[in-house]
């Protein structure tokens, strides 16, 4: 609201402009209204600031989560984890056909055997290793993947939710003449309407101004 004179911007419930001391003329849209009717206007705005509301904490946590970090716990793999199993298999193996060679006197397939079990242990160990990180890592970046769907979806969605929001917003300031910036919020219109109800004000500017 503004003064008709200077141009001050008034306080919604002032008398007078505060700068050139030009009375105030209002055009109060609602002073008209009955108290049932008003009781209908002060309930209908309730819920569509509930609405915005409810609009506006989703957006947020949707924004929230798109901030985050992607969560997505995994161990990173471990060669030595994996393998210490056949570096023990090595060992015995070669110790124990260390002395079955030397007990049979140095028998050729024994030897050959001391050499090549651990050998045998050796290989495979690090060839499965390979092979387990390989699909380790695979399955980390499915993960992820996954992970990054989900964000994109979310994204989408909230984008979504914002075209909503901003659309409600827009509707709603044509209601900005009547319920000043401090009021507009669903608390503030449940409690313009419970007064309402209770009779002790009988439109909704006489509601602003007990409850400024
Ligand atoms: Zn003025």
């Amino acid at each position: 609201m503004y003064c008709n004179k200077c141009g001050n911007q008034l306080d919604f419930d002032a008398a007078f402009c505060n700068i050139c001391g030009t009375p105030v003329e209002r055009d109060d849209q609602t002073s008209n209204l009955s108290v049932e009717e008003s009781i209908a206007l002060a309930d209908k705005l309730k819920t569509r600031y509930a609405q915005l509301e409810k609009l506006e904490r989703e957006v947020a946590d949707n924004e929230k989560r798109i901030a985050g970090p992607l969560n997505l716990n995994y161990r990173q793999f471990s060669f030595f984890r994996f393998y210490w199993k056949f570096l023990v298999f090595a060992v015995i193996s070669f110790y124990v056909l260390l002395i079955i060679m030397v007990a049979t006197d140095f028998n050729g397939i024994v030897t050959f055997l001391t050499i090549a079990a651990p050998l045998g242990f050796i290989i495979t160990g690090i060839f499965l290793a390979i092979k387990r990180r390989n699909e380790e890592n695979y399955a980390i970046s499915l993960g992820n993947e996954e992970v990054r769907q989900q964000r994109k979806k979310l994204e989408e969605k909230t984008s979504e939710l914002k075209k909503t929001l901003n659309a409600r917003r827009k509707d709603i300031t044509e209601f900005n003449d009547i319920v000043p910036a401090q009021f507009r919020k669903s608390s503030s219109m449940a409690q313009v309407k419970a007064l309402l109800v209770a009779g002790k004000v009988s439109n909704l500017m006489e509601a602003f101004r007990l409850l400024k």
